[in-house]
């Protein structure tokens, strides 16, 4: 099911996952004339079901947000598949502050946007890892570590971060095997994962052996295979935001090392006038609940900001309507001839 795109709206969502959908539920119920425009590919789409999640942990991810366009729709607003290409400055006679292009060619505007387009997970490029992703090659403990908890699990070195990960998921299983692969471990992060009772293997990484549709183990350069289930991965993460180029809006490293995205306050408002973000663009640790939370406030921050404007609007009308030249206006027009006279 699909909503037939308008030619305005007050604000469209670009990208409907959780943080998407979350701030769209949000404005509809706020009587705002809202469209979400997705893609239709959530970064969680390879996994098998939503973990952590309150209320509706190991849910299967479309189905949840299935859910959640129908609630959007429930409230009015309107969920349309595409893909934005660009977002331009358009100030239209309605007030309308963007003018957004489809990749198909449809163009939509709106007085604002939030961005809620996610991230792309870049896994490294090793044969096998694409394909295993999110099934038994995986990166978050806390989405995956409780199914493969007590299972021999490997931890690829591939960033700054694959320490801390290999120390992360020893909470789920006392078989952990850290593979140094190109970047071997400082002496101090060595007897971290030594002290911990984590394996080092040592030398570069060259393939993943899969048997039978599984994860089996992980062949290094030199053909010695170590028997693996699971393997965990840190993958760069880069926001999806080269389509807002033209606002000059543009990704920037994250303090932490992971990947880039793009800047933000506390609220989701950018450094461009009319333009929030919310979940995994921004921030690139928020699982489903944190996107959602996020996609709710900036909404809420969102047409707090609708409504200044309009108070301030009306103010300027009210108090036209009651200058000096108005009045003039007025009596001009109730006396007319009679003026002198009075
Ligand atoms: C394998 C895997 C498993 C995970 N498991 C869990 C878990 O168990 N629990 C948990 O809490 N978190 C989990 N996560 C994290 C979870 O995926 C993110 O927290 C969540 O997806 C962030 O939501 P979001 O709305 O910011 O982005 P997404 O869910 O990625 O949604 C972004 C949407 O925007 C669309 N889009 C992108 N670009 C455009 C464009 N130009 N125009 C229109 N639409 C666009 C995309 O197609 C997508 O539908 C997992 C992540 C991965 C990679």
């Amino acid at each position: 099911m699909d909503d037939q795109l308008r030619n305005s709206y007050e604000v469209v969502v670009i990208g409907g996952g959780a943080a998407g959908l979350s701030g769209a539920l949000m404005l509809a119920r706020a009587r705002r004339s809202v469209v979400v425009i997705d893609a239709g590919m959530p970064r969680n789409a390879p996994a098998a079901g939503v973990h952590g999640l309150l209320g509706l942990d190991g849910t299967a991810p479309m189905q949840l947000l299935a859910r959640g366009r129908a609630e959007v729709r429930g409230y009015g607003g309107q969920v349309v598949t595409g893909e934005v290409d660009a977002v331009s400055r358009e100030v239209g006679a309605d007030g309308a502050g963007f003018a957004v292009t489809l990749a198909d060619g449809r163009t939509v505007r709106a007085r604002r946007i939030l961005v809620a387009t996610g991230l792309v997970d870049e896994v490294p490029d090793i044969p096998g890892l694409r394909s295993r992703w999110g099934r038994d090659v995986l990166h978050c403990p806390y989405c995956h570590g409780w199914e493969v908890r007590d299972r021999a699990i490997g931890v690829l070195a591939t960033g700054p971060l694959s320490v801390h990960q290999a120390l992360l998921f020893r909470q789920w299983s006392t078989d952990i095997t850290y593979f140094c692969h190109t970047l071997p471990p400082t002496d101090e992060q060595a007897e971290q994962l030594a002290a911990r009772g984590i394996g080092m293997v040592v030398g570069e990484v060259a393939s993943v052996e899969i048997v039978e549709d599984r994860l089996a183990g992980v062949r290094l350069t030199d053909g010695t295979v170590v028997g693996r289930e699971a393997l965990a991965v840190a993958p760069y993460l880069v926001a999806r935001a080269g389509f807002l180029s033209r606002l000059g809006l543009r990704t920037v490293e994250h303090p932490s090392g992971v990947g880039q995205h793009l800047l933000a306050d506390a609220t989701g408002r950018t450094d461009v006038a009319g333009v929030w973000v919310a979940g995994n663009v921004t921030d690139p640790a928020a699982q489903v609940g944190a996107a959602a939370a996020a996609g709710a406030a900036a909404a809420a921050h969102l047409n707090a900001d609708l409504v200044a404007d309009e108070t301030r609007q009306a103010v300027a009308a009210h108090r036209a309507s009651f200058s000096a030249e108005s009045e003039a206006r007025i009596g001009e027009l109730v006396t007319g001839e009679r003026r002198h006279g009075l």
